[in-house]
């Protein structure tokens, strides 16, 4: 059974947006076992919307649609949608009941053109919307079903897994079950990780692997499918140890969690805290450590030295050590950890100093040059890195190193 997909804005057609809707539709689509006949995208023209519903393959059972669906002008494809399908739009008392509920959260009065998203074509079904207040609807015609979605991404993802996927699965009588494990390896790129694995791994129509690159890391995705969940399980945790026995020491987590929630996991654990001092990453170290909620039992300070003097004064750096290796220096990032760990009294301490571009390089230190220092009561150690690519991503690939040097002492100690 096939799938068509059809996403609709002037944005998606100009290329100021990238449609990731589709993509993301697709991919959950494909895991169940049906097939994608068609992706479009049209603009906001009533007329190209209404002829794009009006064209569908021959063969397609079903066309999964968003976009268009908000509460401004520019959104029309529910009067499109009625009109392809010889409807009349009317006000539909459960999509007004879902805004009116979400609204009622809010302080504000629902604003009128709020009340516009319940305007939808005659005998709808509606689609929940978990995440916003636009309902979807699915429209039967000719043996077809058009399901209509809007276009935020988020409210995309979300009314894909908990509606279309589960009714899609429920009507092509689909029986398999699909498990997944995403791990997660920072240190090696995708090629030298498919080096090591070199087709250890026997992919089939049961199980696959799939390289994910994500700035500055690389996830792995094994996905196993089957009749028989337990032995899916057993599949996956095969391809696991296997990648475990040939990358293990770059992976960081075997179930997808973020860097900064595994090192704070283990400070939890110890009873640890840090305090963090940064230079070049500008508090980015400290921003994702505090996106983790409970960081507080471990997070203890963060302070952004970003001029010299903010390094002297506030870390004690003496001017000499500035003066002699500059602050971009082994030296420098060595005593900015050991101080800040002093100066809030943490069981660590974690500085970067380096320089992120595109101006301020030199012959001898240019731009992504990175200190990295890491401190204990026992000891302070120091990397020195070359980093490329623009300010943001030696900014990022440079919290990514820290917090991993701080996750590497953790686990030596
Ligand atoms: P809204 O209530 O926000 O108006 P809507 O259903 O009208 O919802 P759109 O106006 O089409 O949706 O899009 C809302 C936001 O989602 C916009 O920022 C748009 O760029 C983005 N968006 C829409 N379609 C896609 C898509 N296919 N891929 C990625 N982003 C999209
Ligand atoms: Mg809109």
């Amino acid at each position: 059974m096939s799938v068509e997909i059809i996403t609709i804005g002037n944005e998606l057609l100009s290329g100021s947006t990238i449609d990731t809707n589709a993509p993301c539709i697709a991919a959950s689509v494909i895991e169940i076992g049906l097939s994608i006949s068609r992706m479009s995208s049209v603009g906001d023209a009533p007329e190209d919307i209404i002829n794009a519903l009006k064209s569908i393959l021959p063969g397609t059972k079903y066309i999964i649609v968003t976009g268009g669906l908000g509460p401004t002008d520019d959104d029309r494809t529910a009067t499109a949608a009625a009109s392809a399908f010889g409807k009349t739009v009317e006000l539909n008392q459960e999509a007004l009941a879902a805004i009116e509920k979400r609204f009622a959260g809010y302080a504000a009065k629902m604003p009128f053109p709020n009340q516009r998203q319940a305007m939808l074509p005659s005998g709808v079904k509606i689609i929940p919307n978990p995440r916003g207040t636009a309902s979807g609807f699915i429209i039967e015609d000719a043996g077809r079903e058009f399901m209509f979605m809007p276009g935020v991404p988020a409210e995309v993802e979300a009314m894909t897994e908990s509606f279309i996927i589960p009714r899609l699965k429920e009507q092509s009588g689909f029986k398999q079950v699909i498990l997944s494990r995403t791990m997660r390896v920072f240190g090696l790129w995708e090629s030298a990780i498919q080096e090591r694995l070199d087709g250890q791994i026997q992919e089939g129509p049961g199980l696959s692997l799939a390289y994910l690159p994500h700035f500055p890391e690389v996830r792995l995705k094994i996905t196993g499918m089957g009749a028989d969940p337990e032995k899916v399980r057993q599949e996956i945790e095969r391809a696991a140890a296997i990648i475990q026995e040939k990358v293990g020491e770059y992976i960081y987590s075997v179930n997808d969690e973020p860097l900064e929630l595994v090192a704070g996991q283990l400070l939890k654990m110890k009873k640890a805290t840090v305090a963090i001092a940064e230079s070049c990453t500008g508090g980015l170290i400290s921003h994702r450590l505090t996106n983790i909620s409970g960081s507080s039992d471990y997070m203890q300070m963060g302070v952004v030295v970003y001029s010299n003097r903010a390094k002297v004064e506030l870390l004690k750096i003496p001017q000499a050590v500035l003066d002699e290796h500059g602050a971009v220096s082994e030296p420098c990032a060595r005593l900015m950890a050991k101080n800040v760990r002093e100066l809030a009294g943490s069981t660590y301490g974690l500085a970067v100093t380096g320089i992120a571009g595109p101006t301020g390089g030199s012959a001898e230190k240019p731009v992504g040059t990175v200190f990295i220092g890491v401190a204990s009561a026992e000891a302070e150690s120091v990397t020195q890195h070359r980093f490329y690519g623009g300010r943001e991503q030696i900014k990022l690939m440079s919290s990514h190193m820290a917090l991993n040097n701080l996750r590497k002492l953790i686990l030596q100690q």
